[in-house]
């Protein structure tokens, strides 16, 4: 959460940079042939960091363990290490010590894609849940025509809708360039919110079905959680939407 607190340096030798630190929690960081890294050039905070792109077969790089996580398994995540990790100085991306702006930058495109994932996702769940309780029957009727069932659902479609509208508004603000960082903050806080209440009610309603693989709820019970931790968490973004409106 605390970007700009990052602890692993780069330090300038004559043309190279000699980097020292570790990074934990990197999709796709036991495959990649490249990395894009953030790491210290300069004093405290968020004026000294600078960004690096280079391959990973440089000398001082390895990936520790590939960690064990409990959704999202189609990726990986990864520790890496840098141990005297020698590069040349022309794998500077964009201004030294100018880091944290370009990770802002970057982080907008993220959040608009975890809340746009969140919206779509939710369409599925909630789709795929109706049609499952149109066949599914007890007490001699579909289980979704129970009315707590049918409210709980228009409930959820109402505030996705809400969700979709929102997120929508920010990727417009995004792609006519825009100053956006507090809509694309709200969608990501809303949409990501949302799907964990969605999920939950979903895999409820599956009733034994929502606690085995067959069907994709299973799934997204286990994925849909990392929406409110990954690309920041559900608290950062209230506090970058706080600050904006000068809370
Ligand atoms: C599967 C997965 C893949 C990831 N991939 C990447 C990746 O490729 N690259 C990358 O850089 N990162 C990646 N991350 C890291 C991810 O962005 C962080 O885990 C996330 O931002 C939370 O940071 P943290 O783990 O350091 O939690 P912490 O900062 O330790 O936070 C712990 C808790 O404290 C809360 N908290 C922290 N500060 C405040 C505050 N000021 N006010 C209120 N509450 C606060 C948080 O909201 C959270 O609930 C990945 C994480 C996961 C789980």
């Amino acid at each position: 959460s605390d970007v700009a607190n990052i602890r692993t340096t780069a330090r300038r030798v004559g043309d190279d940079y000699v980097i020292n630190g570790q990074k934990t929690w990197i999709t796709n960081g036991t495959r990649a042939d490249f990395i894009t890294l953030a790491a210290r050039t300069g004093g405290e905070g968020y004026g000294g960091i600078s960004l690096f792109t280079f391959p990973t077969d440089v000398k001082g790089f390895h990936v520790g363990k590939k960690l064990k996580k409990i959704g999202n398994l189609s990726s990986d995540t990864a520790e890496l290490f840098f141990e005297d990790c020698k590069i040349p100085a022309r794998y500077l991306l964009g201004e030294e010590n100018q880091g944290f702006y370009h990770i802002m930058t970057n982080f907008q495109g993220e959040r608009l894609i975890a809340a746009i994932g969140a919206v779509a996702g939710m369409q599925q769940m909630i789709e795929e849940a109706i049609e499952y309780g149109r066949t599914r029957e007890a007490f001699g009727r579909p289980i979704v025509k129970f009315q707590v069932w049918r409210h709980r659902f228009v409930e959820h479609l109402t505030a996705l809708e809400a969700a979709r509208q929102l997120t929508y508004r920010a990727v417009d603000l995004f792609n006519r360039k825009e100053y956006c960082v507090k809509e694309i903050s709200m969608a990501k806080l809303f949409a990501g919110d949302l799907a964990q209440r969605v999920v939950y009610d979903c895999q409820q309603f599956y009733g034994g079905y929502g606690y085995v693989t067959e069907y994709h709820i299973g799934r997204a019970f286990r994925d849909v959680r990392l929406l409110t931790i990954g690309g920041g968490t559900s608290e950062i973004m209230k506090e970058i939407i706080a600050k904006l409106v000068d809370l």
